[in-house]
């Protein structure tokens, strides 16, 4: 099995897609398809015994569109101010023809003029300005479809058969004028991801061979060192190894707050420099960075469709046939062809498929601007329908930064000993307990001890060996059944988390931590509440009393001493009642969680490969404003999608009747049928306006 990816040329609309799709399905030997329209890509998955890349390409070409155009490079240019001239200047000159159209109606100034000109004359100029328009519905025809503008060429028809040859050329002209706001529509939608797109690094300065040298930031290798100066984008993921800077994170994080970065931090691609310059070693460049990665991610987005978005699919997909049912009905009941082309003209299809993905776009692009990183509509949906919201604990609710608080040798081991072994025995371990045992031991000057046979037990803790002494630092899991120490129970009900050290079989003693909730949350979880969101439910591998204390703090239900696989379990368990579930987790050691959760939202992801992969949202800042934010965004992109649906599906019936009863001229018809995409447009940029936290 291959897989290849092509861009594809000319897609300009969602239907577009949709053909595209068909027409590459088709061939012989091809297993999967996927066109995603905002990247206008396609990635195909194929048996290379049966069929060929050229095939392929082929058939994109046979259904009208053109494989890897030369212009392929500029699918990442931002569309500006001058895109909003054209709307404006279009608008105006749209809204003139209207009015012209409608006073001309009125007054039967068209007939006048018809009279006037000759019928070669109507046809050349109903020719030239249709072609286009024509060519894709002979195309379609013969491969056996009828799409939208099939109809609305019937309708012209039927207007030139009776002679009506000022209405076809109006319709003609409306149908241009349809296809032009339908593919500006979906180019302003794809815009806030082209957006993201075009904030990626281009070029960067590396060292190689002693000489400073530019070149484009993917060809960086990791483990080279790259030069950044003020005003200049980080190139690569990495770590800072010389010089002092205030970096701008916003394309990352979404909040322009500067950060100051000196040796030892770790630095994102796409940050600005606003201040000094840094030396920077590349751990990961291009699509592997955390930039790259959301990118792409959010190019992806739309291949996760919601509900709505294939229910409208799925009936558009019958709406050209009730269509052409009503037009036949109109004809059997008036026998004026008239009233019939109108029918047939004033109800557009591709409005009802352009409602939901423009609006999900729209509010995926503007999210991953400040910092949400959501992966599909799908999900965008599923919030709104959530009822339950669990949290891990350690790394999200709290800051993640927990302190060593007491340190409680056993027997003949003393305190140093104590952290240092278990210091070392943390060593390869990414989790905050593992930092803060570090940290502890740096700070009493110890240099860590080397150690090797590491092994994690995700939710209890660690084993190594050091210096030939096996070492266990967990839990009391960890620890052999019915082993405790007198001051646990203490240390318990202060709250703290208890790290049991063994050495060599025999408990050493404990550490104690105790780790702050992060200031902003007490405030997301009343806005939660006021939001309606009735259960939330406190996750955690630790023992109850920290369990209880934090969440006693935030009123809310907790459940303790669980394992991932436990955790996983609580999922599925509110799943299996009705519930649809969010889980919040930083992707340590609750990944599968995430994954199982019908959202799963990662929090403080930029750098983490594990909770972007895993979750379906993912926020790049550790801020729990984000959370009901999360919620607010769903809300209100769902509720644009069904204004969209609602008006679109309105303005088509009242339409429709209308035009079956004789009461739509036909002129008025062709014009009426290009505003529902204005509708959608306007209606769904209101999502990329919003950016404030309310
Ligand atoms: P939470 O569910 O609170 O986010 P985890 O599932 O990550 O916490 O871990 C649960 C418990 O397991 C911790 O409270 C700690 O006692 C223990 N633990 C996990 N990882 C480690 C580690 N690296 N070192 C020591 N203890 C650990
Ligand atoms: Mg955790």
């Amino acid at each position: 099995m291959k897989q290849t990816t092509l861009i594809i040329g000319g897609l300009d609309c969602f239907t577009c897609a949709e053909h595209v799709r068909q027409a590459i399905g088709e061939v012989p030997g091809v297993v999967e398809v996927e066109v995603l329209f905002s990247a206008r890509r396609a990635t195909i998955r194929f048996d290379p015994r049966r069929t060929g890349l050229a095939e392929i390409r082929r058939a994109v070409e046979r259904a009208g569109y053109v494989p890897d155009p030369p212009d392929a490079k500029d699918v990442a240019a931002p569309l500006g101010e001058f895109s909003r001239r054209i709307l404006l200047m279009f608008g105006a000159v749209f809204g003139t023809v209207l009015f012209v159209v409608v006073v001309g109606e009125w007054f039967g100034l068209f007939d006048a003029v018809t009279q006037g000109a000759p019928p070669a004359a109507w046809l050349a100029v109903i020719v030239l300005g249709g072609y286009p328009i024509f060519l894709n519905v002979v195309r379609a025809a013969f491969r056996g479809r009828i799409i939208a503008q099939t109809l609305m060429s019937l309708g012209m028809l039927a207007a030139i058969v009776v002679g009506e040859w000022g209405a076809a050329t109006i319709v003609v002209f409306f149908m241009r004028v349809g296809d032009f706001i339908e593919s500006f529509a979906t180019e302003r939608a794809r815009h806030a991801v082209k957006a993201l797109a075009a904030m990626s690094p281009q070029m960067a300065r590396v060292e190689r061979g002693g000489v400073e040298i530019e070149l484009p930031a993917e060809e960086i290798r990791a483990g080279e060192t790259v030069i950044v100066r003020p005003g200049e984008k980080v190139p690569v993921d990495g770590e800072v190894t010389g010089g002092e800077a205030t970096i701008d994170q916003a394309s990352i994080t979404g909040e322009s707050m500067p950060v100051e970065v000196a040796a030892g931090s770790a630095v994102f691609a796409a940050s600005v420099i606003r201040l000094g310059s840094l030396r920077v070693r590349a751990l990961k460049v291009g699509a592997d960075t955390t930039f790259g990665k959301v990118v792409k991610l959010v190019e992806e987005a739309e291949a996760q469709r919601a509900e709505v978005q294939r229910f409208a699919d799925r009936f558009s997909g019958y709406f050209l046939p009730f269509v052409v049912g009503i037009a036949a009905l109109t004809f059997f009941f008036t026998r004026n062809p008239l009233s019939t082309a109108a029918v047939l003209v004033v109800a557009c299809s591709c409005s009802i498929a352009l409602a939901t993905p423009v609006a999900m776009i729209a509010s995926i692009g503007a999210s991953a601007r400040r910092g949400i990183l959501i992966k599909g509509g799908k999900y965008i949906e599923a919030l709104k329908r959530a009822d339950v919201l669990l949290i891990d604990k350690t790394g999200t609710l709290t800051l993640g930064r927990p302190q060593i608080t007491d340190i409680v040798p056993q027997g003949r081991f003393c305190a140093e000993e104590l952290l240092l072994l278990a210091a070392a025995a943390e060593r390869y371990s990414e989790h905050p307990l593992a930092e803060a045992v570090r940290a502890a031991a740096r700070l009493r000057n110890g240099p860590i001890p080397a150690a090797d046979r590491f092994e994690a037990v995700p939710g209890c803790g660690v084993r190594a060996t050091v210096d030939g002494r096996r070492i266990v630092v967990g839990n009391s899991r960890m620890i052999p059944e019915g082993e405790d120490l007198t001051e646990t129970a203490a240390l318990r009900a202060q709250g703290k988390t208890l790290l049991f050290v063994m050495i060599d079989g025999e408990i050493a003693g404990i550490l104690a931590a105790a780790d702050t909730v992060r200031p902003e949350a007490p405030l997301a979880f009343s806005r939660l509440r006021e939001l309606g969101l009735k259960k939330v439910e406190l996750l955690t591998g630790d023992h109850a009393q920290a369990a209880s204390s934090l969440a006693g703090e935030l009123g809310i239900a907790y459940r303790a001493g669980l394992l991932p696989e436990d955790k996983i379990a609580v999922v599925k368990e509110y799943q299996n009642a009705g519930h649809v579930v969010v889980m919040v987790g930083d992707g340590v050691n609750d990944a599968p969680a995430l994954a199982q959760a019908d959202i799963g939202v990662a929090m403080g992801s930029a750098g983490s490969d594990i909770a972007i992969e895993a979750a379906h949202m993912a926020l790049m800042r550790e801020d729990w404003r984000l959370i009901p934010e999360l919620f607010s965004v769903s809300r209100r992109t769902m509720k644009i999608v069904h204004m969209n649906l609602g008006f679109t599906a309105v303005y088509n019936l009242t339409g429709l009747s209308l035009a079956a009863l004789g009461m739509l001229p036909l002129p008025l018809a062709a014009a009426l049928q290009a505003i529902p995409d204005l509708g959608i447009l306007a209606n769904s940029s209101r999502l990329l306006r919003h950016t404030s936290h309310e």
